[in-house]
């Protein structure tokens, strides 16, 4: 027998991991666990325990409290109670608390590991060499941060009790991701762990009572759906930060709408693993392996829709068919094993259901010639061949080992089917072209997008969605604006009150020309009538007729938005450098009509128009500034690669604007929106529409091209809920009273597009706050090395 052929026929030997000391753990507890509320244990109001189950041999392992509203309530309270101190405690401090939580799970990392591939089911090399790891890194990280907040977030505050939620997938990782920012940053949490996995975090409450970390900062109330959601109603919560799938999202989102609580969510995934016909294929296989079947595959950015450039797709399936062949499913406690067992038996008969629907629908199904093992939930490596892009499989979050290849043949086709799905968290795309990889990086609709590599994580690294895949991020510097708000109050965007520039509004009254223009919309480029016909009359504060504005409706947003949607391709890919120069010229253009919007604003302001038309003037030179300097970061991620953070336009933007300062909310938050590469439909002041509507006079004689810059007036809450229900608008801007923004919230939940919502008068937002909510963060990892 030769070498290469011992080595070929070497048969693995079981090398389990013992589940003692975990199993000694839990017996330690009578196999009975309380919620962890004030820094004590405590019985659940409700009386009842839930059992939590070892899916790899549906053994019960512990029984646990579920807690009821009173219970949340209880957490509620003990957070809030703690928040003062915490709040006020120096950043030095807690990052000493943070950095003891780091040192604990790295002294009891071999107990965290058992205990949670017991109570999840997934491979202990991954619960060791990845999940626990990361999560030490995670309260590392933050501790940096905590240490610096007070010179990095000068200016911000912590937002006070932050209710969390996690899925069952990565459990002490999520918490991590979770737990550790908020705490950094100040703020005081209840967290609801996943009904199938909360032993791990009730390790973790006890390393934070072991430290001695002050009662009530963290809670842990251990529960299910019921639990998640009495957490999310409280009223005494400031922000919900949720990970988990999108129609639970939909319900947060739905939920929390109008509240004023602040949201992030990190929702499922269908993410493309592009591999181009100039990538190393071996590699591929390999990233392949990691990106669908790690965790079996129950990953939001599992790389699930395999893409493949048609000339090597038959080569590519036969490596992966071979290499699937020796992927090893069984014991998780195995360090041999590649894949665990799936969660529960209901995850499961999904992924089995699925299956069956691929293959209904003539997909070609394949799967390895060994059986999995009988007990427990397992399910084999799949591979799907001949995928129609439309067909369930490529739609569908599967959240199992099965993945779905499709074909292309040009770059182009790769986007476009790469982008073909409502989610966007993730992509991986393999070339050993660097051009065209980041040529195509870019140009995916994703959160995350790595490059010869798949799945990686860091805490200094953003992890968050675009589309449907949710909102906000988590790690980085960017996730830190999840947990704090702004402290300083701004008279206008410059933080100043605006300057009078001589002119009253009693002598601007005098000089206004009589009622003598058609009220139009600027849609597309063009001033058009309104679908409707009618306007709108527009009146001084003390009642005077000053004009008409037309009276939008839903068929006139629907013709601005597919305007904007046109124009969006053209406009991102605009230099920032041309981009800037576009508003300068606007302002320039505007400078030269300043007497014109001056008295028109103090018209139908009443108030100073020349200092608002200089302070617009200054907003629009302030967003020109931004355009080339609003820059990304790149991450200082621990691994041979660089990580860039760049901020990307958000897309098709709806903004109605605040009554106040017409002239200039529109400058400040349109101008900002529009640099930063978004197409807007913008709805301009209810009160004092025709300044925006002279506006368009100006974009029309700038270099602002077709379709980037819409204006539809009309009422500003019907007008609203179209742009948020509206599928193809990528977030809403709703300045307007409370009433308005559950309004828009709640129909945001549609396509889950970003939404801001702002009072309807009163300062405006800073320029930074502006431009963090005019783009979201993508991360591309590019690993380097001959
Ligand atoms: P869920 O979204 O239902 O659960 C996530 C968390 O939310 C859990 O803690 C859950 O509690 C809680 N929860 C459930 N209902 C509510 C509610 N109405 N209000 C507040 N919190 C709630 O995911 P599942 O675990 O049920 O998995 C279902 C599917 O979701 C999977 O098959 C998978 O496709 C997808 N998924 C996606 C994840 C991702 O990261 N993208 C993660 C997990 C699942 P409890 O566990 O007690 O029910």
């Amino acid at each position: 027998m030769t070498l290469t052929e011992i080595m070929q026929t070497l048969p693995y030997g079981p090398a389990p991991e013992a589940a003692k000391p975990a199993l000694d753990w839990i017996k330690a507890h009578k196999a009975r666990f309380q919620l962890f509320i004030a820094g004590r244990w405590r019985a659940p109001a409700s009386r009842e325990w839930f059992a939590t189950i070892n899916p790899a041999n549906g053994q019960k392992l512990a029984e646990v409290a579920l807690a009821d509203a009173t219970d949340v309530d209880k957490a509620v309270k003990a957070a809030r109670k703690a928040f003062t101190d915490w709040s006020q405690t120096k950043g030095h401090v807690r990052a000493r608390y943070l950095y003891a939580i780091a040192r604990q799970i790295q002294k009891h990392a071999r107990l965290f590991t058992v205990l949670e591939t017991l109570d999840n089911g997934k491979p202990i090399r991954e619960t060791r060499d990845i999940d626990i790891p990361l999560v030490a890194r995670h309260f590392y990280y933050h501790a940096g941060w905590a240490q610096l907040m007070e010179s990095e977030l000068a200016g911000y505050a912590p937002l006070g009790v932050v209710g969390q939620i996690i899925p069952w997938n990565f459990p002490l990782l999520m918490l991590a991701w979770k737990v550790a920012p908020a705490l950094a940053m100040g703020n005081t949490v209840v967290l609801k762990p996943a009904e199938y996995t909360p032993l791990t975090a009730l390790l973790f409450a006890e390393i934070c009572q072991n430290i001695g970390l002050p009662p009530g900062v963290v809670n842990i109330i251990t529960g299910d759906g019921k639990t998640g959601a009495a957490l999310v109603e409280h009223p005494g919560v400031d922000k919900i930060a949720f990970t988990g799938s999108t129609e639970v999202g939909r319900i947060i989102r739905k939920a929390t709408a109008g509240s004023g609580k602040k949201l992030s969510l990190e929702l499922g995934g269908k993410s493309p693993f592009v591999v181009f016909e100039d990538a190393d294929l071996d590699s591929a296989v390999e990233g392949v392996v990691d990106a669908i079947w790690f965790n079996q595959g129950q990953v939001c950015c599992a790389g699930s829709r395999l893409l493949v450039q048609e000339g090597i797709a038959e080569k590519m399936y036969a490596k992966l068919r071979a290499r699937m062949e020796k992927l090893r499913v069984g014991d998780p406690l195995d360090k041999a094993v590649d894949l665990g067992a799936i969660i529960a038996p209901a995850q499961l008969e999904k992924i089995q259901q699925l299956v069956q629907k691929g293959v209904e629908e003539g997909a070609k199904l394949w799967q390895p010639s060994w059986a999995v093992p009988a007990e427990g939930c397992f399910y084999p490596p799949t591979l799907f061949t001949e995928v129609a892009p439309a067909s369930t499989i490529a739609q569908e979050e599967i959240f199992g080992p099965v993945l779905a290849a499709l074909t292309f043949r040009t770059p182009e086709e790769a986007v476009r089917l790469a982008n073909n799905t409502r989610y966007g968290l993730a992509a991986s795309i393999w070339s050993e072209d660097i051009n065209l990889a980041l040529d195509v990086a870019t140009q995916i609709k994703a959160g995350t997008v790595w490059i010869n590599s798949t799945n990686l994580f860091d805490a200094a690294s953003g992890f968050g969605g675009y589309r449907e895949s949710g909102f906000g991020r988590e790690g980085g510097r960017e996730g830190l604006w999840e947990y704090v708000k702004k402290i300083e109050v701004h008279r206008t965007a410059q933080g100043q009150k605006p300057r009078a520039r001589g002119l009253t509004a009693r002598a601007s009254a005098e000089s206004l020309p009589p009622i003598d223009r058609t009220a139009k919309l600027f849609i597309g480029g063009k001033q058009v009538r309104p679908d409707s016909g009618y306007s709108k009359a527009v009146y001084t504060p003390d009642g005077r007729l000053v004009g008409e504005v037309g009276l939008g409706n839903r068929k006139d947003i629907c013709n601005a938005v597919e305007a904007a949607r046109g124009a969006f391709e053209g406009w991102r890919k605009t230099t920032a450098h041309n981009k800037a120069q576009v508003l300068y010229f606007l302002a320039e253009n505007l400078s030269q009509r300043a007497e014109e919007f001056a008295r028109r604003l103090s018209e139908q302001t009443g108030q100073d128009g020349g200092a608002e038309v200089e302070a617009a003037l200054e907003a629009l030179f302030t967003a020109a500034a931004w355009a080339d300097k609003y820059e990304g970061l790149v991450h200082p991620t621990p691994l041979r690669n660089v990580t860039l953070a760049i901020p990307e336009p958000i897309g098709v933007m709806g903004i109605l604007c605040p009554d106040d300062q017409p002239l200039l909310a529109l400058a400040h938050l349109a101008g900002t929106a529009l640099v930063m590469g978004n197409t807007l439909v913008v709805v301009p002041s209810p009160l004092a529409p025709l300044s925006a509507t002279d506006f368009y006079q100006v974009l029309e004689t700038s270099d602002v091209p077709a379709g980037t810059f819409n204006i539809v007036t009309g009422e500003r809450e019907e007008l609203a809920l179209t742009l948020a229900e509206h599928d193809d608008v990528d977030a809403v801007w709703y300045a307007g009273p409370r009433a308005g923004w559950a309004l828009v919230e709640r129909a945001s939940a549609g396509n889950m597009k970003r939404t801001w919502t702002l009072p309807p008068s009163g300062p405006l937002p800073d320029t930074q706050e502006v431009l963090r909510q005019a783009t979201q963060v993508k991360n591309i990892w590019v690993p380097y090395g001959a």
